[in-house]
């Protein structure tokens, strides 16, 4: 069968060989990729896998460059209904280089790994649809690297092109949620994008992009790929007393963000060693995560934004101390951070159900949620359509609020499975 020869580090790449057809060679070239060889890798390895992959523009940069997305599924282009969606997003900070490559690898590495026949990749493509967005701020990863890994500053490329920190540039939805919490039937998602944001704030292209993004596909996970710290962090960002900016702010999901959490920064080398050594703060005791608000508070984080105007749960990656780390370092960045992007993108489909039903702890949608179960395993192969049309009455029902008895009952049986079933995959 296939075997895998590891090229010397030194030479920064990895090789794919002993393919018999001569079709499916692939070399990872562990190396910085400047933005149009980017777009290159990317619209190759799309054509490679172009049954299961495809490339897409969610917009364009200040300076007209494309904020270019890979799509990874087993139909790409088309939303299969139940199968989750998750987007990974580096670079959003122009000079926290790191994301950005380990993203172009491992759009690589999910092809020739899908070509090759490696169950753990198939499942997971086949179960879950993957968008990735290795840059977010190509206008300003261009200004870091020509000033290069030695003399890049903790500041220059961080911004986009209109110096603003696109990391600040989403509506704050954090604050209307503190207003309104104290309300009966007060709602933690959907919240709406207010008035004043559009006339107030300028609002740069790649943040406008991104929201129109997170409105286009229903997606469930996300991480955000950045550099500076080693640990994980999740919202809320902004902490909930305006006087105090260092105070724990957890969200209403807070054990699934948790959860989250501690997928990435377990599976990683050394995030969740207490022996490593930090950056200045220390997160070595917390097991390597921590909730925003309480490493340092700020508003119009993208983060916050997803959790609250959406149902998607972001985490705030933060790869290593070094924002642009040496080109010698990328190869062993990988192979620290490959086990880590997996398992995210294996947390999605195992708990796919207990988070949503986590997200809004509502009985119905558990319900709605147990009989899809039911529908999708027994007979979506066979009845598609029968499925889609048994979806689209429980969704109409849901939106009358008709629930019977009956689903309130199937609520509570799904609950403890998925519950159980969640717990059991975890261990
Ligand atoms: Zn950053």
């Amino acid at each position: 069968m296939f075997s895998r020869t590891f090229l010397p580090s030194e030479k920064q790449e990895v090789a794919f060989a002993n393919i018999s057809d001569g079709g499916i060679f692939t070399i990872i070239q562990f190396t910085y990729h400047t933005n149009s060889q980017m777009y290159g890798i990317l619209k190759k390895t799309a054509s490679k896998c172009s049954h299961i992959s495809q490339t897409y523009s969610i917009g364009r940069s200040v300076e007209g460059k494309d904020l270019l997305a890979i799509e990874f599924s087993d139909n790409p282009g088309q939303h299969d209904l139940l199968e989750p969606e998750i987007k990974l997003i580096g670079n959003m900070h122009g000079n926290e280089v790191l994301g950005r490559q380990l993203l172009i690898y491992l759009a690589q590495y999910l092809c020739s790994e899908y070509l090759l026949g490696n169950e753990r990749i198939q499942t997971v493509i086949n179960t879950t649809r993957i968008h990735i967005l290795p840059s977010m701020n190509p206008d300003g990863y261009e200004i870091a690297a020509s000033e290069g890994h030695e003399y890049n500053g903790w500041t220059s490329g961080r911004a986009n092109a209109q110096n603003l920190d696109l990391n600040r540039n989403f509506p704050d939805l954090t604050s209307i949620f503190y207003n309104r919490r104290r309300f009966r039937h007060f709602r933690s998602d959907h919240i709406p994008i207010p008035e004043s944001y559009w006339l107030n704030k300028v609002v740069a292209p790649e943040t406008y992009a991104v929201m129109k993004w997170i409105r286009s596909f229903p997606f469930v996970i996300s991480a955000s790929l950045h550099g500076g710290e080693l640990v994980i962090s999740y919202p809320f960002d902004l902490s909930r007393h305006p006087q105090e900016d260092r105070m724990y702010s957890p969200t209403p999901d807070e054990q699934i963000f948790r959860q989250l959490a501690r997928t990435y920064a377990d599976a990683h080398a050394t995030m969740s060693n207490n022996d490593t050594e930090r950056c200045g703060a220390s997160f070595a005791n917390k097991g390597g995560i921590t909730n925003g608000a309480q490493w340092y508070s700020f508003a119009g984080g993208m983060s916050d934004f997803n959790y609250l105007h959406s149902n998607c749960y972001e985490i705030t990656v933060e790869l290593g101390c070094d924002k642009f780390p040496s080109e010698m370092e990328l190869y062993p960045e990988w192979l620290r951070n490959k086990e880590a992007l997996l398992s995210l993108m294996e947390f999605v489909s195992s708990c796919f159900y207990w988070v949503l039903l986590g997200a809004n702890h509502k009985l119905q949608q558990a319900g709605l949620l147990f009989l899809l179960f039911i529908s999708s395993n027994f007979f979506k192969l066979i009845f598609t359509e029968l499925h889609r049309t048994l979806a689209s009455i429980i969704e109409a029902q849901m939106k009358s609020r008709k629930i019977s008895k009956i689903l309130k009952t199937l609520t509570l049986i799904s609950l403890i499975q998925y519950l159980y079933f969640c717990r059991v995959s975890a261990n």
